[in-house]
């Protein structure tokens, strides 16, 4: 029974660098790569996901499990501290439940590669420091998210190739083919913007073009959600009220850079 190898894209450049080595190592093997579609990603990012399915031959799999503004709705409230009720039900358990009927199906074995690199926070260098590249059982990954019988019962395992690198390692490696947004002072690639980021980086995505102010409207018609529902506004700052002011004005440039 051949091992299937499933590579979990986002279209930032960790998950690429973790897509284009995985095929690096793998040049023969039939590889799916899993993106799960929050609705709330740039139409860059979209496109860029095409392109590293393309750029390293993956299968390419769209898990559409909700909307940002579903979940948001759903829970009254914008993730942020420990609370990520959309990556949980839009990221990780897709992308377990797909895992799981996958190794079912098929009885195989399955590796589930993933891009985090410990220095990217100081939360995930306590989470993953300690790992290498080597195989690690899903519940040993994230013991919270995955049960024990995925690795016990249905053989998967998941690797984390990329965990030593850093950034500049990335980019290194991607040799210009990252996402463009990286490029526009975006550091981070994930939805646009992360609802649980802060202020500033919200700000500037909201600022940024026709998708950012898209889905300006959409936080701000989810903010009368979340404030009527007793939890937090969309911006927390008095930065936000700054940023808020250039949205409402100019329809132009980012307001913060004004400050
Ligand atoms: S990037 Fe932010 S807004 Fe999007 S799913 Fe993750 S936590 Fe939620």
């Amino acid at each position: 029974m051949k091992t299937m190898h499933v590579v979990q894209i986002s279209g930032g450049k960790d998950s690429q660098a973790c897509a284009k080595l995985v095929r690096e190592r793998n040049p023969d093997a039939h590889i799916v790569g899993i993106f799960c579609d929050t609705q709330y990603e740039h139409q860059w990012t979209y496109a860029h996901v095409e392109r590293v399915a393309e750029l390293y031959n993956l299968e390419l799999v769209t898990l559409n499990a909700g909307s940002v503004e579903s979940e948001v709705t759903k829970w009254g409230r914008f993730p942020g501290g420990g609370a990520r009720h959309c990556t949980e039900y839009l990221k990780i358990k897709p992308a377990k439940d797909w895992l799981i009927a996958k190794a079912i199906k098929t009885g195989g074995k399955i590796i589930n590669y993933i891009g985090v690199r410990a220095d990217e926070s100081p939360e995930r260098t306590k989470r993953y420091g300690g790992y290498d590249a080597s195989l690690i059982m899903p519940h040993e990954f994230m013991p919270s998210k995955y049960p024990k019988y995925m690795g016990d019962k249905l053989g998967i395992r998941y690797c984390t190739p990329i965990v030593e690198w850093s950034s500049g390692d990335v980019f290194t490696y991607l040799d210009g083919e990252h996402n463009p947004l990286y490029d526009n002072g975006f550091s981070r690639v994930g939805c646009f913007p992360c609802l649980a980021g802060g202020d500033k980086e919200k700000g500037r995505a909201f600022n940024f073009d026709s998708t950012g102010r898209k889905h300006y409207e959409i936080a701000k018609k989810l903010e009368a959600i979340t404030v009527a529902s007793g939890n937090k506004p969309l911006f927390n700052t008095k930065i936000g009220a700054k940023i808020e002011c250039g949205l409402d004005n100019s329809g132009a440039g980012c307001a913060f850079c004004s400050i």
